[in-house]
């Protein structure tokens, strides 16, 4: 599909990571090859408002006027002349009308006199200063306000305090979130500039896997990576094209891998990529494009191809994970997530992790990233602390559902004491 898009080829981008070795890759090593070698969508669409949310702005949003477009009171009280104030703050002028938000008081405020106003109404002509109601004592018209509870500028909002006519509100590249629906809507803007969406084709390769609705057979196994895959996608905002299970048959999987180049941006395999196994699929990879192999120094998800597949003049990116649920889902959080991202245009931060402490000792190998399930349980002491979900083999997709997050135990980690703080990702927030 992406026909305009012009990739590097990947040794060339490999040679930039320091040491490369596709059998014996950091996860860092790999998050840097693909975030060099992706590129973002170029077509741009206006949508309405309602309809960007989750979606990745193509064009600055400009301010068409100041924001505040006029001085107004922040607190229900009265506006007054801050140099009526005498030293101390104190005063007691007169009121001589009433400004609620929506209608401003137009009239002229002398010396000594003051204005009702409620927040968000129009400042009047020559006040700057606003008195909360709470401070002050009314007799009959007139308004005394104590010593000390009053500066001359106080709980007056400034015209063009939060954006001046003609700066950026919201920058190209920012991912769309609820705030910023609102505050496009502030500007009185009905449509905003996105890129187009990014179209992520995938399927699942084995012979014994089996699609919904199917009977199952001796031997047999739903096919669970599509729908965990689907979910993944559908919340990060894409179009999504279900090429379903593909058998082992060099024909069948070229057929669908020319499929995808026509029709796709990305391609996402689950399973075949391990040595020795399904190996047509690693040939038709190879055949179709610039692909690598890796075995990444990760637990789970050893695994995994990468790069490019052309048919013709169209091309995807290929990102080959390894076949067991709980690996699908982890190197698309590491990797596939974050590429993505990219493609469609946005400029995606690291994740953050939460420090959480280790509430048992856990056992990991020094020399591998390890992604461990766990579950946060609240501390007495008023922070969080993990427990991992016990067994952590990579076919368990119940444990991942069961936990709160991963805990992320760095390359170079050895086991980890108990009492000891950890890394941690929260499910929450990712896709
Ligand atoms: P593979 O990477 O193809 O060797 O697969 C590793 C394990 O994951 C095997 O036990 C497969 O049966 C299982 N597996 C592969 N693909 C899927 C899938 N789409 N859904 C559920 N399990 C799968
Ligand atoms: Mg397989």
């Amino acid at each position: 599909m992406s026909a305009s898009l012009t990739f590097p080829d990947l040794a060339a981008v490999v040679c930039c990571v320091g040491s490369y070795d596709p059998d014996a890759l950091r996860v860092d090593q790999v998050q840097d090859i693909i975030a060099c070698f992706v590129r973002s969508v170029r077509t741009a669409e206006r949508v309405d408002i309602r309809a960007a949310l989750g979606r990745v702005l193509a064009a600055d949003v400009i301010a068409p006027f100041d924001v505040p477009s006029h001085d107004n009171a922040g607190m229900d009280g009265y506006a007054l002349r801050g140099a009526d104030l005498a030293a101390g703050g104190a005063a007691a002028p007169t009121v001589v009308g009433k400004g609620l938000a929506g209608h401003a008081y137009t009239g002229a405020v002398p010396s000594g006199a003051c204005v009702r106003i409620m927040t968000g109404a129009v400042m009047p002509e020559g006040c700057d200063t606003v008195v909360p109601q709470e401070f002050v004592r009314l007799e009959g018209d007139v308004v005394h306000i104590p010593a000390g509870v009053l500066k001359p500028g106080d709980n007056a909002r400034q015209r063009g305090e939060d954006l001046r006519a003609g700066q950026p509100a919201l920058a190209v590249g920012k991912l769309l979130r609820p705030a910023d629906i609102g505050l496009v809507a502030s500007l009185g803007l009905p449509e905003v500039m996105v890129w187009r969406k990014l179209r992520v084709a995938f399927m699942s390769t084995g012979d014994e896997l089996r699609s919904l609705g199917e009977p199952p057979a001796q031997g047999s196994v739903y096919d669970s990576n599509r729908y965990t895959l689907w979910a993944m996608l559908t919340r990060l905002g894409c179009d999504v094209l279900d090429l379903g299970v593909v058998r082992d048959d060099p024909a069948l999987l070229e057929a669908a891998l020319r499929q995808v180049c026509e029709n796709a941006d990305a391609v996402i395999t689950s399973g075949g990529v391990s040595v020795g196994e399904a190996d047509h699929l690693r040939a038709v990879m190879a055949k179709l494009g610039d692909v690598a192999f890796w075995r990444i120094a990760m637990r789970p998800g050893r695994p995994m191809a990468f790069g490019r597949i052309a048919s013709g003049v169209h091309t995807a990116v290929l990102f080959g994970l390894p076949g067991n649920p709980v690996a699908v889902m982890v190197t698309f959080y590491a990797f596939v997530r974050e590429a993505l991202l990219r493609m469609m245009g946005a400029s995606p931060k690291p994740q953050p992790l939460l420090p959480v402490r280790a509430l048992h000792a856990i056992r990991k190998r020094p020399g591998r990233t390890e992604y461990q399930r766990a579950v946060l349980e609240a501390q007495a002491d008023g922070g969080w602390g993990a427990r991992t979900t016990g067994d952590q083999g990579s076919g368990i997709l119940r444990s991942m559902s069961a936990a709160h997050g991963l805990l992320v135990l760095p390359h170079d980690q050895g086991g980890i004491d108990a009492g000891k703080m950890v890394d941690f990702l929260p499910f929450e927030g990712l896709v």
